[in-house]
């Protein structure tokens, strides 16, 4: 691997060393691998809203009709997208204090027969909860429609095995999970879903969206020449990033991403004052925890005390119609730490009680630093 280094005549990052067509196929594969799948994977040069966006202006046109399965906002965000190409939309949803259950989506695909795209997240980092991907995507292959699957928040947090669960077209990140760039991004093509996009006749073509585009002029032609320049910094920045989840080992990474939700359910479980917004531990997603502000105490004011005792924590208010009542604890990538952890429950607490809240921050910390210890010798 050539390192980002700085050298004496250039900026850290500028001046990089080349990103050629043998080294982005190179980085597709790797990328491949962490996804668990043998698919086609094709690397979009943007945020990862950008694959997702075009997997369903690819997969979807009218006459489609659609199962979107809502458990957060991005799922709303689906729903926009899946009408505007035309498709009836169905839609069921979880409270976002827990998951949506497959029996859920098998009576959906019962109901309505003509379901023939389903779109699901695995994990909400906005949320804080996570999605049965496997029993799910069972489910939907019986049925015979695709399955996309949003796992941005879910890849290297929690295990993710695209081509054993099903998943049609997997959409990944950098930028949670991994600790890697946000600005490239890749979703894995099953044969099926390209036979599907090959014949929509709606599908985006000579477009930033245009999953055929990469088939057609990329794999199709053996990954020997790029199409367009590549996001060489971004590029990079991901090879690094899975190397160095390879290098720690992904089941030591997802170790600690659990550990980090464990110990935070557990810190908050004797703290006083803020609950867990999703209620079994099985639904809580391992990339961020969200809290439940207690009765009369605005969530926004929890935040920005606790962000005023220690302004490095990752803890933010949610956005939206939530933001009042709910509190986000982030623990993905490099927080997905024993100390990081520990330090937002400590902001909390200080947080909590300059508005007046009663709590017992040392056994908060106590029981968080036994829950990760548990966690981590237990895997
Ligand atoms: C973070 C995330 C994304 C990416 O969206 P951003 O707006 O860039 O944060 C997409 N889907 C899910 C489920 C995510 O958690």
């Amino acid at each position: 691997m050539t390192a980002v280094t700085a050298n004496a005549d250039a900026p850290l990052l500028l001046d990089l060393p080349p990103l050629d067509a043998a080294r982005f196929a190179r980085i597709e594969d790797k990328v491949a691998a962490l996804m668990r799948t043998r698919c086609d994977v094709v690397t979009m040069q943007g945020e990862a809203l950008l694959p997702l966006e075009a997997c369903i202006r690819s997969a979807v046109r009218p006459g489609s009709t659609a199962l979107n399965v809502i458990t957060g906002p991005y799922g709303e965000t689906f729903g926009g997208w899946l009408r505007s190409c035309g498709a009836e939309v169905i839609s069921i949803s979880a409270p976002f204090t827990g998951a949506v259950s497959p029996e859920q989506v098998a009576e959906a695909l019962r109901e309505h027969p003509e379901i023939d795209f389903v779109s699901l997240v695995h994990a909400e980092a906005a949320t804080g909860n996570t999605n049965p991907v496997a029993e799910i995507g069972a489910v939907v292959r019986e049925h015979g429609a695709l399955l996309m699957l949003d796992a941005v928040a879910s890849v290297g947090a929690e295990p993710l095995l695209t081509d054993d669960w099903g998943v049609d077209l997997c959409v990944i990140g950098g930028q949670k999970a991994l600790a890697g760039p946000a600005g490239v991004s890749a979703v894995s093509v099953s044969a099926r879903a390209w036979e599907r996009i090959a014949a929509n006749e709606q599908a985006p073509r000579r477009s930033y969206l245009s999953l055929l585009d990469w088939k057609e002029r990329w794999i199709d032609a053996g990954r020997t020449a790029l199409p367009h320049a590549p996001a060489q910094l971004e590029m990079l920045a991901l090879e690094q990033a899975v190397d160095r989840i390879e290098e720690e080992r992904l089941d030591a990474v997802i170790t600690r991403h659990r550990a980090a939700a464990a110990a935070v359910r557990a810190g908050v479980a004797v703290l006083g004052g803020p609950v867990p917004y999703v209620i079994r531990d099985e639904h809580a997603a391992p990339a961020a925890t969200t809290l439940r502000a207690p009765a009369g105490v605005d969530a926004r004011e929890v935040v920005s005390a606790a962000l005023a005792a220690d302004g490095s924590v990752p803890v933010q208010a949610a956005a939206g119609a939530l933001a009042a009542e709910m509190i986000r604890v982030n623990h993905y990538g490099r927080a997905a730490d024993r100390a990081v952890v520990l330090a937002s429950l400590a902001a909390l607490a200080a947080g909590l009680r300059a508005l007046g809240v009663a709590v017992d921050e040392d056994a908060a910390a106590g029981a968080a630093g036994a829950a990760w210890d548990g966690a981590v010798s237990a895997a």
